[in-house]
């Protein structure tokens, strides 16, 4: 049965009565920002800049004309007056003047003409703001506009829509030039009645008097583009519904072996995540999918976050080796020495997998995930109007290759030490799991957390967390955790076994079967499990695999009344010293954290600590610190050492046990 995915067309979100918290020119540019960032068809992601051009009196009592014009950094969704980098328009409209400016050049030149040296660095399209004659412009990528203009007759099609009630600009790189050829263009093709300019296979400008005009002018345009595809029949583009979208086992696999092989290339660990959305997978299943995406990319401005193209299917060797070839061939353009970027797809089209966005970071393969698919429908759109024609490669090449973007490769930017690498933590709704969640996201990893406790879910809201309320003794529960794990991140690098349940003190005389059982369900039973199936993941980690098991002070130095947890905490290690024996030649290492006095987790109130200490005819102070450093040992301090085991420190160690307890007279 065929799927809509049809949005409601554009149309106008202006609101008068919440403009009343929008006073002044620049209030009133930061409010229709917004609205335009809202709309994911119009902006995605930071795409898209806006500006306003005031008049202001400086320190000296002179009239200084500024364009207030959307800084780098910021998301016109979610923008704020300091958003905006003021620039001189004296200097902006002097260097317009300019026959050649190096783009690195001209970035410079624009920070050095701001008025407030605090702010954001202007956006690189500031010239072409300045050089347009209206007090607001409005700049977006619409995919309408983009489906139409990346076609055959996309000249015609802008013109049919348009009207003249636009300037066409035909395609130029962004940058300098870009703003140069508008400058000529402007003035010689615009007339009383014009409200937009149009750049061929890039975007739309809009402009007026008031944000209200411009940016209606710039919804009015758009929802003209969205007419002429509902006319000619290439607005509904149905997806059917997609079958075998589940990951088994096998499959599971499959994905964490795909992203050791584009880790590989990639020459770091990369997340790979596999998009839910049914159109991916249609579109993977096209029957001219190998056409239709091999033409590029709907703006070259994407090509940073997608790459030119896609990989279709799993041939990495062949897609890495097309790359360098794509290299060699267009490297001739520039004038300069270029560092060729790592040859890795960020896109992969599966028939069997569906959409897979790749990316250093979790949130970097969303941003992916989201362009690709935008994408997929502009392209489908472009279908039905006759032939999808994106830019000649060699376009492509310059935005890629741009000497702004090869001069942040030069800033040798570090990345945290687990970027692209996950990690599934068990009990991690509270103490040290949730602790470890914290350590890991830090450190740069995507974090899968389990937990019993719904609060599991909402333990994080980073982009790179996803917490699943799961029962580890429930088999199908912990297969279903691993599918979303490798769905959703594409593998596992890092296991931490830390969930564990501590039954009240009960002496061997006095012990039950049934409660005797449920500790060993809990704390030993399930590891099995977790254990078993994380393995065919960690075996493909980019950088090997790591298991860190949260143990207990217990296993070396066991207590009355607690014969049950000593017990299972003790063949747990056991299970972790025979793992490590086994999966060192898979290049797993497991180690061992013996924690003891962790009084900062929801087992310990105030209250129960009062009466311990008092029952060992101590304060609360010297009960918490009773330990040979007299430290108090925290649910932090437990985590960062299992996340350091997972780190090079311990890079040569496996079947290591290791005492977080502040020294105890009875471990040493
Ligand atoms: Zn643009």
């Amino acid at each position: 049965m065929p799927m809509s995915q049809v949005r409601a067309a554009t149309r106008s979100l202006w609101n008068d009565a919440e403009t009343r918290a929008f006073r002044g020119d620049l209030a009133q540019r930061v409010y229709t920002s917004r609205l335009l960032g809202s709309d994911q068809s119009l902006v995605l992601h930071g795409g898209g800049n806006t500006s306003v051009k005031i008049t202001e009196r400086n320190l000296l009592g002179e009239d200084v004309e500024l364009l207030y014009v959307k800084g780098s950094g910021w998301d016109l969704a979610t923008i704020e007056p300091e958003g905006f980098a003021p620039v001189r328009m004296d200097a902006l409209l002097a260097l317009s003047q300019l026959d050649e400016l190096a783009d690195a050049e001209m970035a410079r030149q624009l920070r050095i003409a701001m008025v407030d040296p605090a702010a954001p660095a202007p956006s690189v399209e500031a010239i072409l703001h300045a050089i347009l004659p209206h007090r607001f412009v409005d700049h977006t990528h619409p995919d309408a506009l983009i489906a139409l203009m990346n076609t055959p007759s996309g000249l015609d099609r802008v013109r049919t829509v348009c009207g003249d009630d636009v300037v066409v600009v035909p395609y130029v790189m962004p940058g300098f030039l870009l703003s140069k050829r508008c400058a000529q263009e402007f003035p010689r093709q615009s007339r009383p009645g014009t409200v937009g300019m149009v750049l061929m296979h890039h975007g739309l400008f809009t402009f007026a008097d008031t944000a209200r005009e411009s940016y209606e002018r710039m919804v009015e345009l758009v929802a003209r583009a969205e007419e002429h595809l509902r006319a000619n029949g290439a607005w509904d583009v149905g997806v059917p519904s997609p079958d075998g979208m589940n990951v088994e086992r096998e499959r599971r696999k499959q994905l964490a072996t795909l992203r050791h092989d584009i880790s590989s290339a990639a020459g770091r660990p990369m997340i790979l995540s596999t998009s839910t959305n049914p159109a991916g997978l249609a579109f993977a299943r096209r029957a001219d999918v190998a056409r239709v995406a091999a033409s590029g990319p709907a703006t070259p401005d994407h090509v940073i976050r997608t790459k030119r193209v896609p990989m279709l299917g799993r041939d990495i060797e062949g897609y890495s080796a097309a790359y360098r070839a794509y290299f060699e061939e267009n490297a001739g353009r520039s004038s300069t020495r270029l560092t060729p970027l790592d040859p890795a797809p960020r896109i992969v089209l599966d028939p069997e997998l569906g959409l897979i966005s790749v990316g250093e970071s979790a949130s970097d393969a969303r941003i992916a995930e989201d362009i690709y698919l935008h994408t997929i429908e502009t392209i489908s759109r472009a279908e039905r109007l006759g032939a999808w024609q994106a830019l000649p490669a060699g376009e492509i090449f310059d935005v890629e290759y741009w000497e702004l973007e090869q001069a942040k490769l030069r800033t040798g930017r570090s990345s945290p030490p687990f970027a692209g690498e996950v990690a599934l933590i068990t009990g991690a709704a509270s103490g040290i799991g949730r602790a470890c969640v914290d350590a890991f996201l830090e450190r740069g990893a995507a974090v899968v957390g389990l937990d019993v406790d719904a609060a599991i879910t909402g333990a994080s809201n980073s982009t790179a967390y996803l917490g699943i309320e799961c029962d580890i003794t429930i088999e199908d529960s912990v297969l279903a955790a691993f599918e979303a794990a490798a769905r959703t991140f594409g593998g596992l690098d890092m296991l931490v076994l830390n969930a564990g349940v501590f039954p009240a003190s009960t002496p061997v005389a006095a012990l039950s079967l049934a409660d005797w059982s449920r500790t060993m369900r809990v704390n030993l039973d399930a590891n099995v499990v977790l254990l078993r199936e994380s393995h065919p993941l960690l075996a493909v980690a980019p950088r090997g695999g790591r298991v860190v098991v949260n143990a207990s002070k217990n296993v070396p130095a066991p207590g009355p009344g607690a014969a049950a947890y000593s017990a299972a905490k003790a063949a747990l290690t056991q299970l972790a010293r025979v793992t490590a024996l086994e999966w060192g030649a898979d290049g797993i290492r497991v180690n061992v954290v013996h924690p003891n006095a962790v009084f900062d987790t929801g087992l310990w109130t105030e209250e129960i600590l009062r009466e311990r200490a008092a029952s060992y005819g101590m304060s609360v102070e010297q009960y918490r610190t009773n330990n040979v450093l007299r430290v108090e040992v925290t649910s932090r301090d437990v985590a960062a050492m299992i996340a350091e085991m997972c780190g090079p420190a311990f890079a040569k160690t496996t079947g290591a046990q290791v005492p977080v307890d502040g020294g105890h007279e009875r471990v040493i």
